[in-house]
């Protein structure tokens, strides 16, 4: 599922659960021809795990079923008919418009004015025929969008368009009006792509007699192109599904929380909300019609913020798929090595990138040694390591409290702050400005063998960077 359709159910979520109102599942699936094995199945999983419970639809029923529009069909003709009876739809006898993507074609209105005995003669001679809506050929249609404000449209500017098919079936865009009036619908909240068709609908309301629901049609989502241009979010920006952030490593809470923010402002400053937290403060004042721009970025911090909240336990088990540490050391130290990375990462997917250091170690600068923060110097440096390898080598208990106590006594012993002791330590170890974790902790992980073997290693590289200046 597009996160934008993702966020249209999230916001209707919202509003529906903030009014104390129900939020029901319809399956639009008129449009048999664009039918997609599997898509129902999607819908369905996608709302559960982004936590959209429904009140009401095909697989739990409510008053108002069956919700499935295909099993509705029986249903609109009669509504049809009663347009054709007021004057305000006709049959059509071209064959044309039996496929949805014709009646974005435009049509000539050709059957529009049939005299009644032509239509009869059509009738009796069993040709098929579409019904049409009868568009009043001047005036406007308005109406107050919740977000949009009033909207105004020439009525000349619309199309004639299908209702019901030849086979019975009606389009999308009749059988929409029609269920949302006998499902009690208040509220009707899309993506602004629906704008256009929207006095059509209005004008079916008319027609009807029937009391017009609320429209909330919400701002598009941009992406940002390489250049800093913006342009509609398309699979180049990133991904751009639901189920492909999943599978990034991205918590569902996260993605919610953040597809949240995409055209909506709460009051206070809080970005981080808890479902619940959301319903509370969800509020239609606060949707905005200028487009939203997905920033991939600020969906990794929002999500990160939610992976260092989430049950520790719960992290460990979900995240250990993404390290791929399996038949590795750091496999039996699985549980240090996720309470340093939960308030880390920003998704599950960054872990083997962070972690990778401690599989194999990386080459490195030796000016990472020097460190003005730290007063370190590849001088200090040195002489610190060798002392380091030295009490170290000698080490029984490689526990975290034995190399903390050690770590410490050597400072001590120095007249140093633990801080410069171990930044030598630390880059020796793992040849990074940052890890997760810091000397103590990487010490711990890599084991006394690999970690002295480092600590060689980068006293080594320190002497060769020595011999380089002499000459
Ligand atoms: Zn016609």
């Amino acid at each position: 599922m597009h996160i934008g359709n993702l966020r249209t159910a999230l916001f209707a979520y919202l509003f529906a659960k903030s009014q104390n109102g129900k939020f029901i599942l319809r399956i639009e699936d008129t449009d048999q021809g664009r039918y997609v094995e599997g898509a129902v199945d999607v819908i369905y999983d996608t709302l559960r795990t982004a936590g959209l419970i429904h009140d009401e639809g095909p697989d739990i029923g409510g008053d108002y079923g069956p919700y499935v529009q295909s099993e509705r069909k029986g249903m609109y003709r009669k509504y049809a008919e009663e347009l054709v009876a007021k004057g305000c739809a006709y049959y059509c006898f071209c064959q044309k418009g039996d496929k949805e993507s014709d009646s974005q074609e435009g049509y000539d209105r050709h059957c529009r004015n049939l005299s009644k005995e032509e239509i009869e003669a059509n009738l009796a001679a069993g040709k098929p025929y579409v019904i049409r809506q009868r568009i009043p050929l001047d005036g406007t249609t308005s109406w107050n969008d919740l977000v949009y404000g009033e909207i105004s449209v020439d009525n000349s500017t619309l199309d004639d368009q299908v209702l019901l098919k030849s086979d019975g079936m009606p389009t999308y865009n009749f059988a929409n009006v029609v269920d949302d009036h006998l499902m009690n619908i208040t509220h009707i909240i899309r993506g602004s792509e629906y704008l256009s068709s929207n006095p059509k609908y209005l004008l079916l309301y008319q027609a009807f007699g029937w009391e017009t629901p609320e429209y909330i049609h919400l701002p598009i989502i941009n992406g940002r192109n390489a250049d800093g241009s913006i342009s509609k979010l398309s699979k180049r920006h990133g991904a751009v599904s639901f189920q492909a952030l999943v599978e990034q490593g991205y918590l569902p809470e996260g993605i919610v929380n953040y597809i949240a923010l995409l055209g909506w402002s709460p009051k206070s400053e809080q970005e981080i909300f808890a479902m619940d937290e959301l319903i509370s403060q969800f509020s239609i004042a606060g949707v905005h019609k200028s487009p939203a721009v997905f920033d991939y970025q600020k969906l990794g911090w929002v999500n990160g913020q939610h992976i260092s909240r989430i049950d520790p336990q719960i992290f460990m088990r979900d995240a250990l798929p993404y390290a791929h540490i399996e038949g590795t050391f750091l496999e039996s130290k699985w549980t240090k090595l996720a309470s340093l990375l939960q308030s880390r990462i920003a998704k599950y997917s960054d872990i083997p990138e962070k972690i990778a250091f401690l599989l194999e170690m990386p080459e490195y600068d030796v000016n990472l040694f020097v460190n003005k923060k730290n007063k370190s110097t590849l001088e200090s440096s040195a002489s610190i390591l060798r002392q380091v390898i030295e009490r170290l080598s000698s080490q029984e208990d490689w526990s975290e409290e034995a190399l903390l106590a050690a770590m410490t006594d050597m400072a001590t012993g120095a007249g140093l702050k633990l801080g410069p002791l171990t930044w030598p330590v630390r880059i020796a170890l793992s040849g990074l400005m940052a890890t997760p974790g810091g000397a103590i902790d990487i010490l711990y992980l890599l084991g006394k063998d690999e970690a002295l073997r480092r600590l060689s290693d980068g006293l080594r590289l320190i002497g060769k960077e020595n011999l380089v200046d002499e000459k």
